[in-house]
């Protein structure tokens, strides 16, 4: 007995909704994109599940994407062979936020009014894309392995609620069905579709298939044909791949929607053999901005071509979790678990292999490419400081890429690297002077720069929260020492240090009176050759912590 269930959507469905339609409305298109990689998703854990159990595939073992129209009834509906959804797991996936990413997205949105189509292309709508361009949203979907009464029909007008009805669906897999809004008929054409597959699907690795033109021929039954290269981009030899390919298939993996800012592709060969193709964006991922660090997503891992899950956390360190694409394993077992994976040995070799691959495609910015390295350093400079801290074995190479504001640098853009500020030493200089304050303003106008300024020497100024953190673990580069201007000696010639002795001595009876006043609250008051303008200046000592981190982890609490 059929019967029909309504239900209300969560509260923040409806949320996720409304913000959807409202502000797709200029990449309305995203729609096809999101569906048809929900479609591939479903197909890839198809095939994946059919490893353990070959029975799931009942004998329909060529999976497919189809995107059809009616145009009498206004649908386009995009179907798939995969893995399908069982009542419960329609309502579990689709009527429910279950990602705390979204609930993440829901906030960066209600604090932010004009946060726009970019904030959610990069995001990943998913499946309420649908009803950007739908008033009704119908999904037929049978699971594998269920027989032919375990068909459900969701349906919905995205208006807070939906209905489920158990029904009879001949073969495994889900079908969406648009039913378009009374504008949107430009979705209803053949080449539209087609032309949208080509920009944002044509690299997925399942054939998208679309009708043949029938031509005259009414109402014969469609000859479908694969409107998509289907092919696994990263398993082709790099000569037969485009540019273009490569920010077609960059655009597929879903996470973002603008170009790449660069990539490395690579194939190693031997005892273990491995292909892997990684990609920077060219700003940061909705994620990264949230400081989320959780859920780490955009690293697929593959063994021979079978997708297995998103391992970015296996993959790659957090302090390259910006980095997007696709490891494929000849040497896997196909059955492999994350926690398998957490503590397996092939995995630690592939993982530092993508590190190198990455520092390497950074350092080719660095040397040759200056305009989409100061992109990179602009998006991703502060994550990648954190690698100083969690990556000793790369310490060297990181520091080389990190770039700072400096006295001698232009204001307060961040274009000096540790060997340029070498190159410019001073002879004997065997110091990396720098500064560290809660703003650019308040480093460039700290009081301790004064004698540095008088004796030109060049003074790196820190103003990023993470830059105490950093410096911490970063106390060398290069056989020189990195040392805060507030500490230590200064550099001095003879001359010098025989004034500042005679100073010193003159001043014995002013210091023994400060130091009165002050009493506890000093540990010690001296003459010093810090300052120029100022009359006075509070120093540390080498133990000492900066005075604004001790002010932050005060506010943190610690
Ligand atoms: P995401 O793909 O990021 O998980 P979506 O909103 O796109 O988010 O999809 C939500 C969930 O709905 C998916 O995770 C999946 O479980 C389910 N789903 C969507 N489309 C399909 C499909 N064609 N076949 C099977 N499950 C699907
Ligand atoms: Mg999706």
């Amino acid at each position: 007995t059929a019967t029909t269930e309504t239900r209300a959507f969560e509260a923040e469905v409806a949320q996720v909704l409304h913000l959807v339609t409202h502000s797709l409305y200029s990449h309305k298109e995203i729609f096809l994109r999101e569906l048809v990689s929900n479609a591939s998703d479903a197909l890839d854990k198809l095939r994946f599940e059919s490893i353990a159990d070959p029975s799931l595939l009942a004998g329909d073992g060529e999976l497919h994407i189809d995107i059809s129209v009616d145009e009498a009834a206004r649908t386009v509906t995009i179907r798939d062979n995969g893995i399908g959804m069982s009542r419960q797991e329609v309502v579990a996936n689709i009527g429910t936020i279950a990602s705390s990413g979204t609930r993440r997205f829901l906030e960066a949105m209600a604090q932010d009014a004009k946060a726009d189509a970019r904030l959610i292309g990069q995001f990943g709508v998913g499946f309420y894309s649908a009803f950007v361009v739908a008033d009704r949203v119908t999904v037929l979907t049978r699971r594998a392995g269920a027989g032919a009464s375990g068909g459900v029909k969701w349906e919905s007008d995205g208006q807070g609620q939906y209905t489920l009805e158990q029904v009879e669906l001949p073969e495994r897999g889900t079908a969406v069905v648009l039913h378009l809004k009374a504008d949107e008929d430009e979705f209803l054409k053949a080449w539209t579709l087609r032309s949208l597959v080509h920009r944002y699907s044509e690299h997925i690795a399942f054939p998208i298939r679309m009708p043949k033109d029938a031509g005259d021929d009414e109402g014969a039954t469609p000859e479908w044909e694969t409107v998509n290269a289907a092919s696994a981009l990263w398993t082709l030899p790099k000569s037969e791949i485009s540019a273009e390919d490569y920010q077609g298939f960059y655009k597929s993996l879903g996470h973002d929607f603008n170009d790449a800012l660069a990539w490395s592709h690579n194939r190693v060969e031997g005892n273990q053999s491995f292909t892997t193709l990684l990609y920077l964006p060219a700003q940061p991922p909705f994620d990264l901005m949230m400081g989320g660090r959780d859920e780490r997503k955009g690293v697929k891992l593959y063994i021979k071509r079978v997708f297995v899950m998103d391992a970015a956390e296996e993959l790659l360190p957090n302090y390259l979790r910006f980095v997007r694409g696709v490891v494929d394993a000849d040497d896997l077992p196909l059955n492999v678990s994350r926690e398998l994976l957490q503590h397996n040995r092939q995995l630690d070799r592939i993982k530092a292999s993508c590190v190198k691959r990455v520092l390497d495609l950074v350092e080719t910015l660095a040397r040759d490419e200056p305009e989409k390295f100061a992109t990179f350093i602009k998006a991703f400079g502060n994550t990648l400081k954190e690698g100083i801290v969690e990556d000793p074995s790369n310490r060297e190479r990181i520091a080389k890429l990190l770039r700072f504001a400096s006295t001698r640098g232009d204001g307060a853009s961040k274009s000096v690297s540790l060997d340029d500020y070498i190159g410019r030493m001073a002879e004997g200089q065997d110091t990396i002077w720098y500064v560290t304050a809660e703003t650019h303003a308040a480093a460039a106008g700290s009081p301790q720069l004064e004698a540095f300024k008088a004796r030109d020497i060049e003074v790196l100024l820190m103003s990023d929260r993470i830059d105490e953190w950093m410096l911490g673990s970063l106390r060398e580069y290069d056989g020189k020492r990195l040392q805060h201007v507030a500490k230590g000696e200064l550099p001095l010639d003879e001359a010098g240090k025989q004034k500042q002795e005679e100073a010193a001595k003159a001043a014995e009876p002013l210091l023994a009176r400060i130091k009165s006043l002050l009493g506890e609250r000093v540990e010690d008051v001296r003459v010093s050759a810090r300052l120029t303008d100022s009359p006075s200046c509070l120093a540390l000592a080498d133990h000492d912590m900066a005075p604004h981190f001790a002010r932050l982890l005060r506010e943190a609490g610690q």
